[in-house]
């Protein structure tokens, strides 16, 4: 009897145990089943066979990738394709970022009941369609010409990004060999500079510092500071590039007067200056489309008060993302809440009938108040017209541009962020060209030019 019972016993815990293990089965296949199958290291769709995944379109449905003849083909256009090697990838994996690495799974047409078999009978591919204009990432691509660096263009009444173009690149039909690869031209050249790098910000963190400002004091904009060129904090300078005298917050911004901002900083304290940069998205993560963006980065808890003065004026560590701080204009431009950036419109299945749409507007907590944005619209849109008056012409924008010192004797980081307060143009910007020279002559140029390009053809 007792030899029964213990037989019975052990039966039930292996019956037990077989069906935990069936059970943990079926929640992994179906949570993780794509990310198996579609593992670049699966061999059945890695490397080169891309030969029966989707179209990949953008927002006026011009073909950016598509399979013919068992080919990878890309557009026809080769600016285009350089323009968005990073957005839709080569036929390497090397592009982690790009929509062919990370929609793998739904353009070969994979499903959870059948796997990728049924794509072997009947094409269950995805087209993927974004809401890019191929032609704005063109203009934005020769306006980098051979520099490196990054442009995006975002609706941000709508969330849709209509540019987003990193350079170093080149033609995915004509991939440079591994020798070339590690020259200094191609120097990061599969790492998408706007969602996955960060840099110092220079004078566009002054936005962040006057932000700091507008929403802890009414008064704000009467705060006025001498500006002597030069100020000098326990042996350490800060420096400006001229001697503006006495100077309120506008003139501030407008002029960029370092020692203004420094001074704000300093009179502000770590602990606000912290609070605010964070409540704008500093040290938090965001994504597009579930492709992670690098984090921008605020820390004065070790810096010393000179250190600490510098950082509200964009240098120290203050590191930024481009595409953050597109979300940052988006915000000001309509009155502190911006919506989440995404890329990807639609999939649509033709063989299975199935279309789900992406496009979605989020709407993100205020990172600022109503006024204070309206404040910031202001004194951006002074800045615009009264020091990029040869910018922009004819568009209704608030900008500021940054040159941000990064040492080692390298030339400086060219900026400019800023959008267009004309509703019927709802586009914010964020332009970086790395080691250019002067934030106005180099990233300032180029997003006038696409501006007006999109100004035409939106
Ligand atoms: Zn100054």
């Amino acid at each position: 009897m007792k030899k029964t019972r213990m037989r019975s016993m052990v039966v039930y815990i292996m019956s037990i145990s077989f069906l935990i293990g069936i059970a943990f089965f079926v929640f992994e296949f179906t949570l993780k089943g794509k990310f198996w199958a579609m593992n670049n290291i699966n061999t059945h769709l890695s490397g080169n066979d891309m030969s029966k995944a989707g179209k990949i379109l953008d927002r006026n449905n011009n073909i950016l990738a598509q399979s013919v003849d068992k080919k990878r083909k890309y557009s026809e256009d080769k600016d285009i394709r350089i323009a968005l090697l990073h957005t839709i990838g080569d036929n390497s994996i090397n592009i982690s970022t790009s929509i062919q690495n990370n929609f793998r799974a739904e353009l070969f047409g994979y499903n959870i009941i059948s796997g990728l078999g049924l794509s072997n009978i009947i094409n269950t591919a995805n087209d993927i369609k974004l809401t890019l204009n191929s032609e704005l990432c063109k203009e934005a691509s020769s306006g980098l010409g051979n520099r490196k660096g990054a442009v995006v263009v975002y609706n941000y009444d709508t969330g849709e990004i209509i540019c987003i173009v990193s350079k170093p690149s080149y033609d995915p039909y004509h991939k440079p060999d591994s020798n070339k690869i590690n020259l200094d031209e191609y120097e990061g050249v599969y790492i998408n500079r706007a969602l996955s790098s960060s840099y110092t910000p220079g004078s566009i963190f002054k936005i962040i510092t006057a932000t700091a400002s507008l929403e802890s004091n009414e008064n704000a904009e009467q705060i006025s500071y001498t500006c002597n060129g030069v100020m000098d904090l326990n042996g350490e300078k800060v420096t400006c590039l001229a001697h503006h005298g006495d100077i309120k917050l506008k003139d501030a911004m407008a002029k960029s007067c370092n020692i203004y901002f420094a001074k704000l900083a300093l009179e502000l304290g770590r602990e606000r200056m912290e609070s605010q940069a964070e409540k704008m998205g500093f040290n938090s993560n965001f994504d597009i489309n579930g492709i992670n963006l690098k984090n921008s980065f605020y820390d004065v808890s070790k810096a010393s008060d000179c250190d600490f003065a510098w950082s509200g004026v964009g240098q120290y560590n203050d590191l930024v993302n481009p595409v953050h701080m597109m979300m940052i204009m988006g915000a000001i431009a309509r009155g502190g809440t911006y919506i989440k950036p995404y890329l990807i419109e639609n999939m649509v299945s033709e063989a299975m009938g199935i279309k789900v749409n992406y496009s979605r507007i989020v709407a993100e907590p205020q990172i600022m108040t109503s006024e204070c944005a309206e404040e910031l619209r202001n004194i951006m849109s002074y800045t615009a017209k009264s020091q990029y008056g040869s910018l922009f012409k004819g568009l209704d924008v608030c900008a500021k541009t940054g040159t941000a010192e990064v040492g080692d004797d390298k030339k400086p980081h060219g900026w400019i962020v800023g959008f267009s307060k004309n509703r019927n143009l709802p586009l914010a910007f964020s332009v970086i060209v790395e080691n250019a020279g002067y934030g106005f002559s180099t990233a300032g140029v180029i997003a006038s030019d696409v501006m007006q390009k999109a100004n035409k053809i939106m």
